[in-house]
């Protein structure tokens, strides 16, 4: 799994590549996907994106443009989505209907994906983490700062996987709202969490 952006990971499992919310720009300290990055996507593409949102910290219309001008690989999200499994590749992914955590626009859509073939993998997506208080365990979940910012979100985080991802996080230097601080002292460096840098490759 590489982290390719704010919030965006690319996940190979089982030689099927999955890229969700992988293509997005910029918005206050949240990072933009890397110019190297969306070049060695198009480079190589994966074989199918998602997204969750359409927030721009998640999802650019101009980035994923080239893939849905020339059909170069299925697209699914951030709007529009058919809540009904489909597989791609050696893996079967299950879109989740869910709720954009805090208050936004009302009418918002939000997707989470589980994608699953030797493992599980679920990516949250901004969605609130009390949507999923009856999940089955995964393997991995890829999540945003607000599962790991206060003890309630972080306990349930831990009963939803063996590993969380953490991804959407501000520069260090950017963080304005503490996040960084408030994370370390909820997570205690608890092992279970990996902090995911844009571009490293992490293994699990
Ligand atoms: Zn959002």
């Amino acid at each position: 799994m590489i982290r390719t952006g704010n919030a965006g990971v690319l996940v190979t499992l089982d030689g099927t590549r999955v890229l969700v919310d992988g293509l997005c720009g910029r918005v206050g300290a949240y990072p933009e996907t890397p110019a190297h990055i969306v070049q060695s996507l198009l480079d190589n593409p994966p074989d199918v994106l998602l997204f969750t949102h359409s927030h721009q910290d998640h999802y650019s219309a101009t980035l994923i443009s080239p893939y849905e001008n020339t059909i170069l690989r299925p697209v699914t999200g951030p709007e529009d989505v058919s809540y009904n499994p489909f597989s791609v590749g050696n893996l079967k992914i299950t879109p989740i209907k869910t709720r954009h955590l805090g208050k936004v626009e009302p009418n918002l859509s939000h997707t989470s994906y589980l994608i699953e073939g030797s493992k599980k993998i679920l990516v949250t997506g901004d969605s609130a983490p009390t949507c999923f208080k009856d999940f089955s365990k995964a393997d991995v979940a890829v999540v945003p700062y607000a599962y790991c910012t206060t003890p309630s979100a972080w306990a349930l985080t831990k009963s939803i996987c063996d590993r969380a991802v953490l991804v959407h996080m501000p520069a260090e230097e950017e963080d304005a709202y503490g996040l960084w601080p408030l994370v370390r002292e909820v997570t205690q460096n608890d092992l279970v969490l990996t902090v995911a840098e844009i571009g490293n490759l992490l293994y699990f």
